[in-house]
C-alpha cells in the first residue's frame, strides 16, 4: 500500500484587503494589503517568500473577508473540497505595521496576474508566510543578484539590505525582461552596476540571464543569488556549479515559475 506523507503544515492564512494599487512599471503591479492579522506578520529575511489567496470572483467587490481555505495534512482546500488559486510572491516592509506590500508580474494569463490587472482595489485576500530568505555573508567580496521580473521584488529587498549592511561591496545586478517596458526604479546602492538584459521573441526563458553571468568575471568568493524560470535557472545553476566550480554554499538559485504551469509550488 503507498504511503502517504504528511507535509509540513504552512503558517494560517491571514485574511488582508487590497488598500492600495500603484503602477510600477508597465508589466509590474504593487499592491498594499492591510488588516489586523497582518500586524505581527514578520517579512523575515530578504527575498522571503509568502502565499497569496487569490480571491474567487463571487469574493471580489465586496466587503466580506475571503473564506479561509484550511490544511488537510497536504494543501489548502477551500471548505467544498476545491483547491484555490494561491500563488507565491516576495513580501515587501510597509512602513505601516499592519500592512504588506507585495508587486505582481502582469505576464498574461494566470489566476494572480489576471486577477491584479483586473483592479484589484479594496478586493479580500489572505497572506500565509513567511518562507526562508537569503542570509547575507558579511564577508563575501561581491555580489552578483540575477533574475527574471518575478525576481524584481526580491532583487529590490536584497538591494537595499546590501546597501544598509555592506555597502562598499561591489553588487553585480543583471535583470532579463520580456520587453523594455518592463524596467522599473530599484533601491539606490552606492557601488552596484544594473544591467537590464531584453530576451530575444525566440529565445527561452532565462538564456539571456545565462549568457549574462557566463560574461562575467567572478571574483573569487563572489555570492551569486538567482532566481527566475525552473528550466533556465537549472541551466545556470549547471553553469555555477559543473562549468565554473562555484562551492554550492556560495550561490542560492532559485526556480520562481515554470513555463506552461500554473502553480503555488513554493520551494520556501
Ligand atoms: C519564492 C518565490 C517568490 C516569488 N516572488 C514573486 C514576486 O514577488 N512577484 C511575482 O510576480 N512573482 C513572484 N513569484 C513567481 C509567481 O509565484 C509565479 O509567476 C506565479 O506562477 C504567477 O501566478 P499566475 O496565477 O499569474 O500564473 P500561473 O497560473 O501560475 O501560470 C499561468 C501561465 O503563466 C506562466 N507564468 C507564470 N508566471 C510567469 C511569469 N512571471 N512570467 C511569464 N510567464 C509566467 C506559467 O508558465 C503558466 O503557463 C515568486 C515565486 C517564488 C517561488
Amino acid at each position: 500500500m503507498a504511503t502517504i506523507r504528511a507535509r509540513r503544515e504552512p503558517p494560517p492564512f491571514r485574511p488582508a484587503t487590497v488598500v492600495d494599487v500603484i503602477r510600477r512599471g508597465d508589466r509590474l503591479v504593487r499592491l498594499t494589503l492591510a488588516g489586523p492579522a497582518l500586524a505581527d506578520l514578520d517579512p523575515g529575511l530578504p527575498a522571503a517568500s509568502v502565499r497569496l489567496l487569490v480571491p474567487d470572483p463571487s469574493e471580489r467587490g465586496g466587503t466580506d473577508p475571503v473564506a479561509l481555505p484550511t490544511w488537510n495534512g497536504n494543501e489548502f482546500l477551500r471548505s467544498d473540497g476545491s483547491r484555490p488559486p494561491i500563488r507565491t510572491l516576495t513580501p515587501l516592509r510597509h512602513a505601516v505595521s499592519d500592512r504588506l506590500d507585495v508587486e505582481v508580474v502582469l505576464h498574461g494569463d494566470g489566476p494572480l496576474a489576471g486577477w491584479v490587472a483586473g483592479d484589484p482595489l479594496g478586493d479580500p485576500t489572505a497572506i500565509s508566510g513567511t518562507g526562508r530568505g537569503y542570509t547575507i555573508d558579511p564577508d563575501a567580496p561581491a555580489f552578483v543578484l540575477a533574475g527574471d521580473e518575478s525576481a524584481v521584488p526580491a532583487i529590490s529587498v536584497l538591494l537595499a539590505a546590501l546597501a544598509d549592511e555592506v555597502p562598499a561591496t561591489p553588487v553585480h545586478v543583471i535583470i532579463e525582461a520580456a520587453e523594455p517596458a518592463a524596467e522599473v526604479d530599484l533601491p539606490a546602492h552606492p557601488t552596484a552596476t544594473v544591467t537590464w538584459r531584453g530576451r530575444a521573441e525566440a529565445a527561452r526563458p532565462g538564456d539571456e540571464l545565462h549568457r549574462a553571468i557566463a560574461e562575467l568575471d567572478l571574483a573569487t568568493g563572489t555570492r551569486v543569488w538567482a532566481a527566475g524560470e525552473a528550466a533556465g535557472v537549472h541551466r545556470i545553476r549547471q553553469h555555477l556549479f559543473d562549468e565554473r566550480g562555484l562551492p554550492r554554499p556560495h550561490a542560492v538559485v532559485r526556480g520562481y515559475w515554470k513555463v506552461g504551469r500554473g502553480g503555488d509550488d513554493d520551494e520556501g
